[in-house]
């Protein structure tokens, strides 16, 4: 299997350096060249699947540079730190399937995928005797499961930004408290957007980026897409069994388009997924796209469920090479008009084509409190408010009569103050977090400026 780039100067590369590579260097995003098809007896067996079995299974097709026990072993190692003996259970509550993605170290999905960049940059880097130094900014999630992806790894050392004091008490503990030598912690005197700004600038010193071998771990890298493809089918499989329904809808929050475009490529890998449920928050770019075939970005306004306060979704150009039948060039046009007006338009023929895929629905914060009050009393389970937006997209929409499985992207342990909010009580704590604030503790306190950040780099970078 090889990879190409969405803007077309890339093409014929292997898995291996799609992986190094992260964005493409067209500045586009990598793809493999073709989408594996699932056959007859896959589909007939795959429900059956242990979880890192499945996930072999599916990965081996996308994959070929890497030998079949070394990718085994990748998995097993990377799933092994799940607290749930499924990895990703699926749990029927009420008229819905949950399917919980959160007993990773982290308590959030973005587990499933870091862990497995983790292992796999690892083992990229003793291959080759190299070394990295991942830099990133965080508002929370991202920055804690990327920290867990890597902590105690050989080769790389991770430095994260976030803003300090503006990060929710348990996002700050989490982060804080992994002590791992090749960890950094750095809490910046300034914003969640001034760190944006900051990495961004230290990655445009590109004489500075290469002397560093600097990374990123954001949700452009196509093995993090990868690795979430697992869960849809693995979901798929455990509802088809319960159930003997052989199509499901899924219900996605969706921030980055990263998640759902993984969907979006089982269902083109042939699972048989009725629909796409694209739930946004009161950031509903995303949602005005399918809707009302508008996508242009607006303001990011803070709300409860805010690791999906983002605008410019960034895995959003995958989907759109396929929306434009694999044509490159009309992704380069697209994207000069986006940067000149901010805005994109799409035909009758392509909004037809978005909706036999999507169904979409935004979620504002009142709405988000009123579906973790309502679901809890009717089932007496406790949604996060990422994952209520979701369900309420699902019971906001008009049922198809396929099941319909919600994704749960945290625990609600990670955002107490929202769930006490709605039900009146904290949520209950995982025994991962019990002691959390007794724990030792790294990171240190920095001025929000791009020399200070990058003078710390180059005192710590290996
Ligand atoms: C990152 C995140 C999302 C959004 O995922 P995308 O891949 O950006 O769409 C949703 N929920 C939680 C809890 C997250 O951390």
């Amino acid at each position: 299997m090889r990879y190409l780039s969405t803007r077309g100067q890339v093409r014929g590369i292997p898995f291996k350096q799609a992986v190094m590579m992260g964005l493409a260097e067209d500045g586009g995003l990598l793809l493999p060249e073709s989408i594996p098809q699932l056959t007859a007896a896959d589909l007939a067996e795959f429900p059956a699947l242990p979880y890192p079995e499945l996930a072999y299974r599916i990965l081996a097709k996308f994959i070929d540079d890497i030998p079949a026990g070394d990718l085994k072993s990748l998995i097993n190692r990377s799933y092994a730190n799940f607290t749930h003996p499924q990895i990703t259970p699926v749990v029927r509550q009420g008229d819905v399937y949950i399917l919980e993605l959160f007993h990773g170290p982290t308590l959030a999905f973005k587990d499933v995928a870091l862990q497995l960049l983790g292992n796999l940059f690892e083992y990229l880097l003793a291959e080759t005797g190299e070394h990295m130094n991942i830099l990133g900014a965080t508002s929370g999630d991202t920055g804690s499961a990327a920290i867990y992806g890597v902590r105690g790894k050989r080769g790389i050392n991770i430095f994260i930004l976030h803003p300090h004091g503006k990060v929710s008490k348990v996002q700050e503990l989490q982060m804080t408290t992994v002590t791992d030598p090749n960890v950094y912690n750095l809490a910046i005197r300034g914003t969640f957007d001034d760190g944006q700004r900051i990495v961004k600038e230290i990655f445009g010193d590109l004489e500075f980026k290469k002397r560093f071998a600097l990374g990123a771990v954001n949700s452009i890298n196509w093995a993090r897409v990868l690795a979430q493809v697992v869960y849809y089918v693995y979901a798929w499989g455990q509802v088809q069994t319960a159930t003997g329904c052989q199509e499901v809808t899924f219900s996605v929050p969706t921030g980055n388009f990263g998640d759902i475009f993984a969907g979006f490529v089982a269902k083109r890998m042939g699972v048989p997924i009725r629909r796409l449920i694209l739930a946004t928050n009161a950031n509903n770019i995303l949602a005005r796209f399918v809707n009302a075939g508008d996508y242009s970005i607006g303001e990011v306004h803070p709300t409860l469920s805010p690791s999906m306060d983002i605008q410019v979704a960034s895995n959003f150009e995958r989907y759109l090479y396929y929306l434009y039948g694999e044509d490159s060039g009309k992704i380069c046009r697209a994207f000069a008009e986006f940067g000149k007006t901010g805005r994109l338009e799409f035909s009758a023929k392509e909004r037809r084509e978005i909706g036999n895929t999507f169904a979409a629905h935004d979620v504002d914060d009142a709405a988000i409190l009123e579906e973790i009050g309502s679901f809890h009393a009717a089932t007496g389970y406790v949604l996060d408010p990422h994952t209520a937006v979701g369900v309420r997209a699902a019971h906001a929409l008009p049922c198809d009569d396929a099941p319909v499985i919600c994704l749960a992207t945290a625990h609600p342990a990670k955002f107490p103050e929202a769930v006490h909010r709605a039900i009146g009580r904290d949520p209950l704590r995982p025994p991962s977090l019990a002691g959390l604030e007794e724990r030792p503790r790294r990171c240190e306190t920095i001025e929000a400026a791009t020399a200070a950040i990058q003078a710390f780099v180059e005192q710590h970078a290996l």
